[in-house]
């Protein structure tokens, strides 16, 4: 099913003359539910990719992504729209023998005539996902400020109940010194 809808993502470069190719992907949420590990669902999203083609068996892809992505805050749990732009420069190279591929270099059998960019596409948009993720990068809005009172309430609440015996001594010491 995910391998059917991802079929749109194939650049048949054989058939392709020398000089510069422009595709165009629209990337929303029934392209990241494609990737069960995807952390974005929602999204708006343009992708601009240029094939660079200047000689047989060798090529290289430009990707430039461009958008809105809906994400969850890690500190107030609200939802709020990150911006999404990154770009990525692919080199595609035909090899007799089989290869691994490299960050940057992928290596295709040298029969091939097509290439799937969907994965590329969606590593693409998660590395411009920031480690941690705060409604301030939406540019537009705010951390909810009930919610992370709530939070802080929540914190000194868990931080009184837990009973550390080396405390509750430390503790007993202060009260008598106090008397
Ligand atoms: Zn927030």
């Amino acid at each position: 099913m995910a391998v059917e809808r991802l079929a749109k993502y194939k650049i048949q470069f054989i058939k392709l003359k020398n000089g510069t190719h422009h595709f165009n992907f629209q990337l929303d949420q029934t392209f990241f539910d494609c990737f069960e590990n995807s952390k974005i669902t929602e999204a708006n999203i343009t992708a601009d990719v240029n094939l660079h083609k200047e000689q047989d068996h060798i090529f290289d892809l430009d990707f430039k992504v461009s958008g809105e992505a809906k994400m969850v805050c890690d500190r107030c749990l609200d939802d709020f729209y990150l911006p999404i732009n990154n770009h990525f420069n692919l080199q595609v190279k035909m090899t007799e023998k089989e290869r691994e591929n490299e960050f940057d270099i992928t290596y295709l059998p040298f029969n091939s005539y097509e290439i799937n960019v969907a994965n590329y596409l969606y590593e693409v948009c998660h590395l411009a996902l920031p480690m941690q993720l705060k409604c301030a990068d939406s540019k537009t809005k705010e951390c909810n400020k009930k919610i992370l009172q709530k939070l802080e309430e929540l914190d000194i609440n868990n931080q009184e109940s837990i009973s550390d015996p080396r405390w509750d001594e430390l503790k007993k010491l202060i009260k008598t010194e106090k008397k």
